[in-house]
């Protein structure tokens, strides 16, 4: 293509994408542009104040998927022409191409074709994405506000966020004269590639299964293996491993076929031919000699390489030989089942006997009356701590004379029923109950009691008087070492608490954070959580979207150790002000991720980049806190030096987050809201009888 054509090309596309992007008028607001990766502090993002909280948009809440039973995956047979169409497209995005790597040949056959007349509109501006479409034939425009901003032809993508959630479309695209598409929708897309990583990951378990030094293995272990392992391919002719090299690798063949050879009196003789489902590399790393053969990829080969570390440290051989220590020494916290408390096969029906049926209430609905505001534009009015997808968190206090809670502030969180039941939430407002109800942790929000009516469900929760992390951080723009250091330490006390209890949070983020009266910061919104057994993986796609780990974006499965990555991403906000992967367009941040690469300002120190770094790795199983040393190796790291652990857990040290605290009125610390007068729809359903 003329170069001149193909700049003006990307010019286009660019502006594409960055309108498809932008968030919905009124919504997010912190449209800032892209800052520069790398930027000194003169150079700071604009942080004004926004009714939006992210770039882009707020959380994305967990969609369930449709069993088998209510749907099929379409599958529509394509000619190779239309199959190559599709192919090349979907490789030509970039961001579909990192999403969906070695899972394009399955979701071609479920791109399904549409026709459109011209003058009709594909997607509207404002209306909720379902689906990605790929131009097959014709021609179509891209408008915004009735502004032209591209014209679409044959081999273009469109609205693919849509594959990954609900989100909004920003722009409006019209057929121009009669067009055929490919459509796929989020279902069948999160389907095919869910299905596929499950098959494949169970394959490869099966396959190390057999694997003799690693027999013995629990399958925890092994899922933990694979999670730090690497996928990798070799071109035909390339030498994977050099006789005489010293080792550092085990490797477990996916595919294709490896030949080995040694030298025997300087001939190189030929020993055998290796195929996908054997292995080879563990003979030297159990002796820890050098390698005694050379391997060879005689056509392409992928593997699953396993680093010697990693395979030391959990081969049961390696164990004996190489460390002469027992698996018994390991912390058992990671590997072992959890205890027998929250965590279960599935996630446990709300009557199931994993959680023990609620204490009756020591607190009526009627026993609570709200604050009001005692001065300013709200006086009277009640006060408003906070808003969020499905109601609102009012202060209230307790009018009943029991002892030790008369006369007591709580918060109040109420959430509408009606918004649950249409955004098919149900299991997740009991999920948070059940998990705040046995959740016994200075550092996770207490619950006193639930409450429910026809119209809402009520969490009756302790006051953090101290206001919301997110809001101290935003007047602050970034934490000093020390006050980013103590938060993240009550993030890692909160988040030890959770995983030895076999939940995983999977909604870390300053939002989520509050400070107490004293400073301390306390874990709020489960919203997300899941109860989650040792080498078992959930694949709901959730969390907020500059806080996604690699895993989620790619319908991998993930794990208790999304929360170390998110733990990685708090930090650098604290620090920085501003996440590591950072965009105002959505799929800029996913890229970003996916590529895993970021970089500190220089203010940062070594320390805090050396957490980061580790707790951000790309493989589950390499992040600290999920390595063999467990949380303990967090807690040592030497960002935590100044923290005394123990005097944390006591409450005894003072915190340095004083000095972000207000004095005054007990809701000093929050921003002022009104409250809703909105009437919710009635609800009678019955998911909520626990309540
Ligand atoms: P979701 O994220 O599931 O939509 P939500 O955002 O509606 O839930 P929360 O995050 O629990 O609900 O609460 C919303 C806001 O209310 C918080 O960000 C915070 O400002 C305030 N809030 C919540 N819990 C408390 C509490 N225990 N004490 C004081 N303020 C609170
Ligand atoms: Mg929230």
């Amino acid at each position: 293509m003329d170069l001149r054509l193909r700049e003006m090309r990307l010019q286009e596309e660019r502006a594409f994408l960055e309108s498809m992007a932008r968030p919905p008028a009124g919504e997010a607001g912190g449209d800032e542009g892209d800052p520069p990766n790398e930027w000194s502090p003169e150079e700071q993002p604009p942080m004004e104040e926004t009714s939006g909280r992210r770039s882009w948009g707020g959380a994305i809440v967990p969609e369930p998927l449709l069993t088998d039973e209510d749907w099929q995956v379409p599958c529509v047979p394509k000619s190779p022409r239309d199959a190559s169409l599709i192919l090349e497209a979907v490789k030509r995005n970039q961001f579909l191409r990192c999403l969906g790597e070695g899972q394009d040949q399955p979701l071609v056959e479920s791109f399904t074709p549409q026709e459109f007349l011209p003058g009709q509109n594909v997607v509207a501006e404002g209306d909720d994405g379902s689906a990605m479409y790929i131009v097959a034939e014709g021609e179509l425009r891209v408008t915004q506000k009735g502004r032209q901003l591209r014209t679409l032809l044959p081999g273009d993508v469109f609205g693919e966020l849509a594959v990954l959630y609900n989100c909004r479309r920003t722009a409006t695209v019209t057929a121009v004269t009669l067009v055929q598409l490919w459509a796929i929708d989020r279902q069948a897309y999160r389907t095919i590639i869910t299905q596929n990583a499950k098959r494949k990951r169970a394959q490869v378990l099966a396959g190390l299964r057999g694997v003799k030094p690693l027999q013995g293995l629990s399958d925890a272990a092994l899922s933990q293996l694979l999670d730090s392992a690497e996928e990798r391919t070799f071109a035909p002719g390339e030498l994977i491993i050099q006789e005489g090299d010293e080792a550092r690798t085990f490797y477990y063949i996916l595919c294709g076929q490896v030949d080995v050879t040694m030298n025997v009196e300087g001939q190189e003789k030929h020993i055998r031919i290796l195929k996908g489902g054997d292995h080879f590399g563990e003979l030297s790393l159990i002796r820890n000699i050098r390698r005694t053969a050379s391997c060879r990829a005689l056509e392409e080969v992928t593997c699953i390489a396993v680093s010697k570390e990693d395979f030391q440290e959990l081969s049961p051989l390696c164990v004996h030989e190489a460390e002469g220590t027992t698996q018994e020494t390991l912390p058992d916290s990671r590997r072992g089942s959890p205890p027998d408390g929250l965590a279960s096969p599935s996630s446990p029906s709300p009557s199931s006997g994993a959680f023990p049926p609620l204490p009756p209430p020591p607190l009526r609905l009627q026993d609570l009356q709200p604050v009001h505001y005692q001065e300013g534009e709200r006086q009277g009015q009640p006060v408003v701590l906070g808003t969020g997808g499905f109601g609102s968190v009012e202060l209230v206090r307790s009018v009943c004379t029991e002892e030790g809670l008369a006369e007591r502030l709580f918060a109040l969180k109420r959430l509408r029923k009606d918004h649950v039941v249409q955004k098919r939430q149900q299991e997740h407002v009991l999920m948070e109950k059940r998990v705040l109800l046995q959740s016994r942790c200075p550092f996770i929000v207490r619950l006193f009691a639930t409450f429910r009516d026809s119209r809402h469900v009520y969490l009756l929760l302790e006051f953090c008087q101290g206001g919301e992390l997110w809001a101290k951080l935003r007047e602050a723009r970034c934490f000093s070492e020390p006050v980013a250091v103590f938060c993240s330490a009550c993030v890692v006390e909160a988040l030890d608490y959770l995983h030895s209890q076999g939940i995983v949070y999977r909604d870390l983020k300053p939002e989520n954070l509050m400070l107490d009266d004293k400073g301390y910061v306390k874990l709020v919104d489960f919203g997300f959580a899941k109860a989650l057994k040792r080498g078992e993986k959930t694949y709901s796609f959730c969390g907020t979207p500059e806080y996604l780990a690699p895993e989620i974006l790619r319908h991998e499965g993930h794990d208790f150790s999304v929360d170390f990555w998110t733990l990685g991403v708090l930090v650098f906000e604290m620090l920085v002000g501003r996440p590591p992967f950072h965009s105002a367009e959505p799929q800029k941040i996913y890229s970003k991720i996916m590529d895993g690469v970021f970089s500190f300002p220089a203010f940062v120190s070594e320390a805090a980049c050396s957490l980061v770094a580790k707790l951000c790795r790309r493989r589950p199983g390499q992040r600290l806190g999920n390595t063999s040393s467990g949380i303990r190796g967090i807690r040592k790291h030497r960002w935590f030096s100044s923290i005394s652990w123990k005097k944390l857990a006591l409450r005894q040290l003072e915190a340095p987050t004083t000095v972000l605290l207000k004095q005054g009125s007990p809701y000093v610390n929050f921003k002022r809201f009104s409250i809703s007068r909105q009437v919710p729809e009635e609800d009678f359903s019955g998911w909520d009888q626990d309540f």
